[in-house]
């Protein structure tokens, strides 16, 4: 039984530490179960790697990083219908995805009303920049695709993407219009960095199963106003309480359980359970040696960078929510204006992300705002002479872990050797890439060993 509502306030029985989105989830799924919960987060807000802040020229909600999900976030879906946000996030009805190419028109993969997986099959094969030829090399990826259970093969799990896309005869077309920009935009990282078995695995889970998996949604405003807020209201209605800017300092261990935490502020707390949601660079600096957690490996953990161009433009020149740039070193670029109803006529609010952005975090932002310029240009006609009136770039240094081979599996799960103590977070063993999927999904499971 839990200690209830009379639990007093130093002694929850879940302290979570870490507000970001595994944080979040774990603490509304213990008190759903009926647990009482403080949430402690070191930073002045919520939300860790997926929040936004008003941008101070235009009052425009700006995100750390633009976000895409996908209808295959299932625990996300779940939890934002928890925390009453669902209608905040715009799923297609079905796959539907515009790469646009510096020169010609541009090319659509668009699901058919086809049974998964026939229903992404037959939209690549309507990709009208692939030769025929090429197209029927795509048909190659099927099988393997769709055979086997990737995380049960160990050849693909010691194999990169660039590798198995070798192994996949896939001309060097198939994979500049297509592989590298999926890959790269889903692992972040670089194709010859990241885990064939987890691409696989992520291919499959938007590919088989619902038609609905493979579609594309779109937070409709700022990431905080989908996720973090809503969460922190539901936690609070539901009597958890939250602190920011008073994270963890210490954890005390003994006779292989926490005894007691203490806060920045100094405030010792004894709670029964703890939920860790902190990455993995923060282990340490919680826990100090994790090998008592039974945590080990960190030191094979790295980071991949991703930046986000935000460009504030006078008119319109780009109609569509979001589209995948081909040939470019920027990826994907969104239209926060359509994104957010304000429709594409008038002023323009463009966010351009850059996945696995190495080179990009050694330039200036000056720079970055010149490239991004130039590229718009080469992209779409419309942005001959455009000027952008404010801009803004938001380098992530360490966005999301890279997952290649040696850490794509095998992660920590949530259980420690500390037997009060849960691990959560993105880069724990979720058999997901970092994602706001992998981070909610987490939470959720760390959560059901506290309440099981
Ligand atoms: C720019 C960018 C773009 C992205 N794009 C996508 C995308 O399109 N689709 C997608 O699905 N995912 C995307 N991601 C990944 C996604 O945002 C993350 O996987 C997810 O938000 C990670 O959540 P988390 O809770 O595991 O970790 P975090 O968000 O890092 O949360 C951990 C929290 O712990 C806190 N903390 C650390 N130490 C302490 C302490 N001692 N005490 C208390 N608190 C502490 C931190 O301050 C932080 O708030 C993107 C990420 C970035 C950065």
């Amino acid at each position: 039984m839990s200690g209830g509502t009379t639990a007093r306030a130093d002694a929850p029985d879940v302290l979570v530490i870490g507000g970001g989105l595994a944080g979040l989830s774990a603490a509304v799924r213990c008190l759903q179960e009926g647990r009482t919960v403080l949430l402690a987060e070191r930073r002045p807000y919520l939300g860790g790697r997926a929040r936004s802040f008003p941008h101070p020229e235009t009052g425009d909600e700006v995100d750390n990083g633009q976000h895409l999900m996908m209808g295959c976030y299932h625990a996300s879906f779940r939890f934002l219908r928890t925390i009453g946000a669902d209608h905040l996030v715009h799923l297609q009805k079905r796959l539907s995805i515009l790469f646009r190419h510096p020169e010609g028109a541009p090319d659509r993969l668009t699901a058919s009303d086809l049974p998964a997986p026939f229903h992404v099959l037959t939209g690549l094969l309507g990709l009208r920049r692939l030769a025929p030829g090429q197209r029927a090399a795509l048909l190659r990826v099927g099988p393997a695709l769709f055979g086997t259970d990737p995380e049960r093969n160990e050849r693909l799990r010691r194999m990169s993407v660039s590798q198995w896309l070798d192994r996949m005869g896939q001309p060097e077309e198939n994979r500049r219009f297509l592989w590298d920009i999926i890959a790269v935009g889903a692992l972040n990282d670089s194709t010859d960095r990241i885990s064939a078995a987890l691409f696989v695995k992520v291919l499959r889970s938007a590919f088989l199963g619902s038609r609905r998996n493979a579609a594309m949604a779109v937070p409709l405003r700022g990431l905080s106003a989908v996720l973090s807020d809503p969460a922190e209201r539901f936690i609070t209605e539901h009597g958890g309480t939250v602190l920011k800017g008073n994270g963890a300092e210490r954890v005390e261990i003994d006779g292989g359980r926490v005894t007691a935490v203490t806060l920045q502020d100094g405030r010792r707390l004894t709670p029964r359970h703890v939920i860790s949601a902190v990455p993995y660079f923060d282990l340490p600096k919680v826990f100090g040696d994790t090998a008592q957690l039974g945590v080990t490996g960190l030191d094979a953990f790295v980071s991949s960078p991703i930046v986000t161009v935000h460009l504030w433009f006078g008119r319109h020149f780009v109609d569509e929510p979001f589209a995948a740039l081909i040939g470019s070193p920027l990826h994907w670029v969104f239209n926060r204006s359509v994104i957010t109803g304000r429709g594409a006529d008038g002023p323009m609010y463009l966010a351009i992300v850059v996945s696995g952005a190495h080179a990009l975090t050694e330039m200036t932002n000056d720079d970055i705002v010149s490239l991004a310029c130039r590229e718009l240009r080469r992209f779409y006609p419309g942005a001959a002479d455009a000027v952008p009136e404010h801009s803004l770039v938001v380098k992530q240094k360490r966005a999301t872990f890279s997952p290649g081979p040696a850490t794509a599996y095998g992660r920590p799960g949530p259980r420690t050797a500390v037997r009060n103590l849960f691990l959560a977070g993105d880069w724990t063993d979720t058999r997901l890439p970092a994602t706001i999927e992998g981070a909610v999904q987490s939470g959720h499971d760390a959560a059901g060993l506290v309440t099981g």
